[in-house]
């Protein structure tokens, strides 16, 4: 396992090298067909991106990789994990390292592990299923190039796959301390466009709509609204724009982030930021328009989705390993699955830490660990419909 986390790892899978992405598909492609099914490379979409001079623009994303497996079957789960890292081609961090109880390297812990989790699970399930006869559980596995930046071009995929399936696996790292994530804030990313009117600062001052203080003024209204809606936090996080000191600006693009603990406070929080966009048109006399959606609900667990929680620790405690939850503000696909309506835990993959920082790791005997409880948990499900969540399910 850990030598197939490592031939990963050192393939460059940023969400934009689209190429890369596309190799580390075609590696785990390989080893999947050996459980015996036909993995799929799925092109998706390309993303759309406003870039800091306000123009949209069109970037390739790699494809996901879809695998299906008795989908006649009366109990069917989904196993998700991504492909791509944060890591982009001009990243330093590219290599990988290990000690004895660590592995170093770009997306060991954030997924790649979970997606060896994963696999090595499977193999143990359909070994079960192979000398048992026992054929009530299907599973489907995507896995997606472009969760890193919200799954903007695999979402569809994953709406399908959440149509055929009762039950979600993500294989996202667990919590530092080995936890797994429980409710999860929603988020959710936003671009404003401000587009005025340049002219000579000096000569021609009173021609000119300036961008950049009309930008200003509504990241700084966006700041204020901190504190208006109970678990609800709004980041401004950058503003590009303007040029030389003699010019007034005609161009800026703020960018910003809102975490969300109820997805009924969505409508209050939008017309809030409609209103402030319309006053900044109005006193600065630019063009202003805002790109980006709601499109990462909270993850609320319903009584389901407890009862998953529930089975899992169970399974942990008979392989004599404590597990625990909690609730974080960060998000996955875990989010958009529960949106739809399926009932998922979305930390599955490997113990490991400094994700999304060039210190990323797993520790290596979390690989045989987390393992070992998916695949007790996914044997469980086809031999006792007891343990299944979602008993009322038609097949
Ligand atoms: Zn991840």
């Amino acid at each position: 396992m850990i030598g197939l986390v490592e031939r990963w790892a050192v393939v460059n899978s940023g969400t934009m090298n689209s190429s890369g992405v596309g190799t580390v598909a075609h590696l785990m492609q390989h080893e999947f067909a050996e459980l015996g099914v036909t993995p799929e490379l799925i092109p998706v979409d390309p993303v759309e991106e406003l870039n800091n001079r306000g123009e949209l623009v069109a970037h390739e994303l790699g494809p996901a990789l879809s695998i299906r497996c008795r989908p006649e079957a009366p109990r069917r789960v989904l196993l998700v994990i991504h492909m791509d890292t944060v890591y982009g081609i001009e990243s330093p961090f590219q290599t990988v390292r290990r000690d004895d109880v660590h592995l170093y390297g770009p997306g060991v812990a954030d997924a790649k592990g979970g997606v060896a989790v994963m696999l090595v699970a499977l193999q143990a399930l359909e070994r079960h299923v192979e000398s048992s006869g026992i054929r009530e559980l299907g599973w489907e596995v995507l896995l997606n190039p472009d969760e890193e930046i919200g799954s903007p071009g695999s979402a569809r995929l994953l709406e399908e796959a959440s149509r055929r399936n009762h039950v979600g696996l993500l294989f996202e790292p667990a919590l530092p301390d080995g936890s797994l994530a429980h409710h999860r804030k929603g988020s959710a990313n936003f671009h404003i466009r401000c587009v005025g009117v340049s002219a000579h600062a000096g000569r021609h001052f009173e021609d000119g709509r300036n961008a950049v203080a009309a930008a200003a003024f509504i990241a700084s209204g966006i700041h204020q609204l901190n504190g208006d809606w109970e678990g609800t936090t709004l980041n401004v996080a950058r503003i590009d724009g303007g040029g030389p000191l003699n010019m007034v600006p005609s161009m800026a693009v703020l960018r910003f982030n809102v975490r969300y603990s109820k997805s009924e406070n969505e409508p209050a929080i939008a017309a809030a930021l409609d209103e402030l966009q319309q006053q900044a048109s109005r006193q600065f006399g630019v063009d202003v328009e805002r790109f980006g959606e709601f499109n990462t609900p909270p993850k609320t667990i319903d009584d389901r989705g407890q009862f998953l929680f529930d089975q899992i620790r169970e399974t942990a405690k008979s392989l004599e390993i404590d597990l625990n939850w909690r609730s974080t503000g960060g998000v996955c696909d875990g989010n958009r699955l529960a949106g739809w309506g399926v009932p998922n835990v979305d930390t599955l993959g490997v113990r490991g830490g400094g994700i999304h920082s060039t210190d990323e790791f797993m520790v290596l005997d979390s690989l045989t660990e987390r393992a070992t409880l998916t695949a007790h948990t996914l044997i469980n499900w086809t031999l006792n419909s007891d343990l299944w969540p979602c008993p009322s399910l038609p097949s």
